[in-house]
């Protein structure tokens, strides 16, 4: 396996935190909802590793009808996002916004489009033209993917090793030993999923004026994707960045690094009380979003040294230097610091050599 494929593949293996514990439940892959002010929901996997990964949701109950912001990862989620609408108001779905193309925030859009054959499909124009580009070569890889995950699975627990030959710590083993037990229904779920194409784009900034609400979706730059764009809803002052944030490790899929950091500052400047990320729990401050910022100029600031000294790829992403942030992520935790490791380590040091020495990255997922 190439790195770039085990990279994929530890991140599809994701699993239950330390000490978390779960009950059976009909939907193993069911959002907990909180409201986070009167009508505006969000659903969020409350462990943000468990497999499958699946994006976090937001709708936004209006007078003139129901707006979704990012539709889940599989046609399950997205009947899930319908049922809690159903539950909640007799007002259908009028409006869906994708943060950005990954398949963890838009494979549930085709059951909100069954549900609501009206509704209009937002995204970014990049998003949008990805998708509709890439949605057989995706389809095909979802298809094909499970017997790949069960055997690496299946291997690491007869082995105690994960892929990268490194012995498993007991909250892994747990982690892995759950995955294990969905594999089937992730199974019938890429079976049953088709890709829906976004069917409105905008550039830069739409603003939905709706029943006395105003909600607000910003392309603010490139940062997860080239892509990315956020909701805000500025007199309830909560922001759903997508993957632009994600907790309490970042996912650091081919991110550009040198534009991040701005980014994320114009995301604290809105001066939000609430923000839900991609993945993980809601924040209520911007301490996390501090620890990002910190990161990208850290590890920017330190390629840019080792690419002006003539260093060599391999060995420039060697030589990053976590050590002024990793524990403020990590905090101890065996688990987190080897998600730290698995996620941002190489990943962020390659996509930032790669943009400082001007070659450029390639979205892939
Ligand atoms: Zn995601």
């Amino acid at each position: 396996m190439t790195t770039k494929s085990i990279r994929i593949a530890l991140f599809l293996l994701v699993i239950l935190q330390a000490g978390l514990t779960t009950t059976a439940s009909a939907n193993p892959f069911e959002y907990v909802w909180q409201e986070l002010a009167p009508g505006v929901w969000a659903g969020i996997r409350q462990d943000p590793f468990e497999l499958p990964q699946e994006g976090n949701s937001v709708f936004v109950i209006t007078e003139q009808g129901v707006v979704v912001f990012d539709a889940g990862g599989s046609p399950l989620m997205g009947e899930s996002i319908v049922a809690k609408v159903r539950s909640l108001t007799d007002k259908p779905i009028t409006h869906v916004i994708i943060s950005h193309w990954h398949g963890d925030h838009m494979r549930g859009l085709q059951a909100i489009q069954a549900a609501y054959p009206n509704v209009a499909i937002f995204a970014h124009p990049y998003s949008r033209d990805f998708i509709a580009a890439t949605q057989e070569r995706w389809l095909k890889r979802r298809v094909g993917m499970v017997p790949n995950i069960r055997k690496a699975l299946d291997t690491a627990l007869a082995t105690d090793r994960d892929l990268k030959g490194r012995a498993l710590i007991p909250e892994e083993k747990d982690w892995l030993l759950k995955g294990r037990s969905i594999i089937d229904q992730l199974d019938r779920e890429n079976h049953r999923t088709t890709y829906v194409v976004p069917n409105a784009t905008f550039a830069d900034r739409m603003v939905l004026y709706l029943g006395g609400r105003e909600l607000r979706f910003l392309h603010l730059g490139n940062a997860h994707t080239a892509g990315d764009v956020i909701m805000w809803l500025p007199q309830e002052r909560i922001v759903a960045t997508g993957d632009i944030v994600t907790a309490p490790i970042p996912l650091m899929t081919n991110p550009y690094s040198r534009d991040y950091a701005g980014v994320l500052q114009e995301i604290k400047a809105l001066g939000f009380k609430t923000l839900v990320p991609g993945h993980g729990a809601v924040q209520h401050d911007t301490a996390y979003v501090d620890l990002l910022s910190d990161t990208f100029r850290s590890v920017s600031a330190q390629m840019k040294s080792l690419i002006a000294r003539s260093i060599q790829k391999d060995d420039a992403i060697a030589r990053i230097d976590y050590s002024s942030v990793e524990s403020r992520f990590t905090h101890g935790d065996a688990f987190l610091a080897n998600r730290f490791h698995d996620y941002v380590s190489a990943a962020l040091a390659e996509a930032t050599y790669l943009i400082e020495s001007g070659a450029g990255i390639t979205e892939e997922f």
